[in-house]
């Protein structure tokens, strides 16, 4: 077959959804320098391609600019297609960031956090996933039965992130029916999302090359698992050193982190909007279910917003560098930019408000009353997406960490998509989501 390599010139946008462009590869050198066109316009379009209502209206003229660094090829050897796509940015004609561009709201986030805490931010997304081909008779929860069904396709996934310039961590056969987790290592601030949305788009494709679809929905059917996205963090100072810990703090959170982390669970239920962003995201961000229901820090408590996760090094240097903590209010509805921003921000927030480091909570909050719970500062998320947006938009603070109108375009964008959701029972709705993601 004739054929001219073409590349993607991809871009997570606010639905979390990959669009872009592609070009003869024969031009790259000139479409990094001058971009392919885009529209503004295209920011309205919801996970289900029907267009919000959009402030641009015909409008305007946008650039998506590739970034050589994001590139992933990957050859699958099995005598198809080679697969190329960029991350890029979207400019205007000058060149300049556009305000709803995900991956410059993710780099204006990093550099607050890297002005007020003088830190990077080294992250790592955890994913789970489900084949969608129908059940097996059993979940076949964490087995070598459930492994050895996929290994194929694992070990086909693992070597095309390898190629696309991942450095992949683990595979596994998670607790879901056809459910599995896929986790790539840390890497540092903006390259961590750019990661998770390459990481998404090469397991759908390897699972393509198989005959087969996967979905990242955020919960298949109310009665089931979530799949949710867990975003590990840590920060390293100014001479690369980790400053996530200390010994001095009886969870190890050095004074940074324990500001930071504050500062996510005060803002969390103003933004959740932003980190797990679908209506049926709230059937996954309830008790019970190892996701998260309320504002809270965990010790190895998987219920928990933010967990610290267990560290497995003596040494205290090693120790160090291993102690990350986990952010586990996300699902794969959104994009990876624009759900580390959101966090990012919160944390920026609690290091410039000095807030105290939280004490992790040791039991199921679900069963304290409602005093209790308001007493000792925990509230319950968000049991909406309606409800979550309206926490975003009615906090001034949230609103100002972002440049031009972001969270108000957001929430109208989010209303397109609920707009496609009317009438449809919570059947459909998790079918609607689950033929998207
Ligand atoms: N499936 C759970 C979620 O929705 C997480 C299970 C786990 O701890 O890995 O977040
Ligand atoms: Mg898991």
């Amino acid at each position: 077959m004739i054929n001219n390599p073409l590349i993607f010139a991809a871009i997570s946008d606010l639905a979390g959804i990959v669009r872009g462009k592609a070009f003869p590869v024969a031009d790259l050198q000139k479409r990094l320098r001058r971009g392919v066109g885009w529209t503004p316009t295209n920011v309205m379009i919801t996970c289900f391609d029907r267009i919000a209502d959009s402030p641009f209206g015909a409008l305007g003229d946008l650039l998506l600019v590739p970034d050589a660094e994001a590139n992933v090829e990957v050859d699958f050897g099995d005598g198809g297609q080679v697969e190329r796509f960029m991350m890029s940015d979207v400019t205007d004609l000058e060149g300049n960031p556009w305000d709803f561009c995900t991956r410059s709201i993710l780099r204006d986030a990093l550099a607050r956090l890297e002005k007020v805490g003088g830190v990077e931010l080294v992250a790592a997304f955890e994913h789970e996933f489900q084949f969608k081909r129908p059940p097996l008779p059993r979940s076949n929860a964490y087995s070598l039965a459930g492994f050895v069904e996929r290994r194929q396709f694992g070990e086909a996934l693992v070597s095309a992130l390898e190629m696309g310039g991942l450095v992949p961590d683990t595979f596994m056969k998670e607790y879901g029916v056809n459910q599995y987790e896929v986790t790539n290592g840390p890497d540092r601030g903006l390259r961590a999302a750019d990661a998770a949305v390459i990481l998404r788009e090469l397991t759908r494709i390897t699972a393509g090359r198989f005959g087969e679809e996967v979905t990242f929905t955020p919960i298949r059917d109310a009665a089931g698992v979530g799949n949710g996205v867990h975003i590990h963090m840590s920060f390293l100072d100014g001479a690369g050193a980790p400053a996530t810990h200390s010994g001095d703090h009886p969870s190890g959170m050095s004074a940074l982190t324990g500001s930071f982390v504050a500062g996510v669970l005060k803002y969390l239920d103003s933004i959740v909007a932003l980190t797990a962003p679908s209506a049926i995201s709230y059937l996954r961000l309830t008790p019970h279910r190892w996701s998260a229901a309320y504002n809270n820090l965990g010790f190895h408590d998987r219920e928990a917003a933010v967990r610290i996760c267990p560290v497995t090094a003596k040494d205290p240097q090693d120790i160090a560098r291993q102690y990350n903590f986990e952010f586990r209010a996300a699902d794969a509805a959104a994009s990876p930019h624009l759900a580390l921003a959101a966090i990012v921000h919160a944390g920026v927030q609690g290091i410039e408000e000095k807030l105290p480091a939280p004490a992790p909570t040791e039991e199921d909050l679900s069963l304290l009353p409602a005093d209790i719970l308001q007493a000792r500062g925990f509230v319950r998320l968000p049991e909406s997406l309606e409800e979550a947006l309206a926490r975003m938009e009615a906090n001034a603070t949230v609103r100002g960490w972002f440049s031009s109108d972001l969270v108000s375009v957001y929430a109208d964008h989010k209303r397109g998509e609920l707009a496609h959701l009317e009438g449809m029972d919570q059947t459909a709705r998790c079918a609607a989501y689950e033929s998207v993601y």
